[in-house]
């Protein structure tokens, strides 16, 4: 199943998408996840609409966001960085999300602020510990992309990753979560600035799966329904500008389009 979450006049709405010859429709509301108390689901007949004529909000609530750094080889690389022997592990402010089309707003406090297009995991059930031969997708809910925008100058000088990866903003995700991918398999993670492809890799060059991924977070912390982990970025960062525009596009999922400001 695909689905968002998006603005009413009754307030945020959780909406089943499907594909209606090629356009995405919401078909029906759905009731609200465990992890969002702030979303109630509205009563009464629900017209179906075309997704593009919503106000879309960010598709989930999370607790925290778990990223990975420097999960594909050829983007250590580019920043000239080893790559890592176990998954390098980070945290991204929640209050840093937007929903795609909001504004990226660049700090006056930076003077590079790259894209980092990923694919993103959404957890759906709690998780501890997960066993080695334990199959991880009974945890997962599903995936949406994650542009987790990065202070670069900042990232560098404070050595800690916490402020360059958490401005207000610097989580763009959706459009939608999906669970009918399969990233091992191998999707494409595309991102474009002002149309140009800037990075184009595919999950199957993800050094750490997703699996051996949510082993290695559970190991320390518990993964709530809703955490989202954003998986690493593929070669091809770049800084934006005021004015430009920045879209994710994942394979099977969408694409998640940004003005930045
Ligand atoms: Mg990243």
């Amino acid at each position: 199943m695909k689905y968002c979450r998006f603005e009413t006049d009754a307030g945020p709405q959780y909406g089943e998408v499907v594909d209606r010859a090629g356009t995405l429709w919401i078909e029906r509301l759905l009731p609200p996840f465990e992890e969002d108390p702030w979303t109630k689901l509205s009563p009464g007949r629900f017209e179906p609409v075309p997704m593009g004529t919503v106000k879309l909000l960010a598709p989930v609530v999370p607790s925290k966001i778990v990223c990975i750094g420097r999960n594909y080889r050829e983007h250590a690389a580019e920043l000239g960085n080893e790559v890592p022997k176990e998954p390098l592990l980070f945290l991204k402010a929640p209050s840093a999300v937007i929903a795609a089309e909001e504004a990226i707003r660049i700090p006056a406090l930076s003077q590079r602020v790259d894209f980092e297009g990923e694919l993103a995991v959404v957890i759906g059930r709690k998780a501890t510990r997960i066993w080695p031969d334990e199959d991880v997708r009974r945890y997962i809910r599903g995936y949406t992309i994650v542009n987790d925008v990065t202070a670069r100058d900042l990232q560098k000088s404070d050595g800690q990753w916490s402020r360059a990866k958490g401005f207000d903003t610097f989580c763009p995700m959706g459009p939608l979560v999906t669970d009918e991918i399969d990233p091992d398999a191998g999707l494409t993670v595309e991102t474009r600035l002002n149309g140009e492809v800037k990075q184009h890799g595919t999950t199957s060059d993800l050094i750490f799966g997703i699996a051996a991924l949510l082993r290695h977070i559970t190991a320390a912390m518990t993964l709530l329904p809703g955490d989202v982990i954003p998986t690493g970025t593929p070669a091809g960062v770049a800084p934006m500008q005021q004015g430009d525009r920045v879209e994710v596009i994942v394979e099977g999922i969408g694409t998640l389009g940004n003005p930045v400001a």
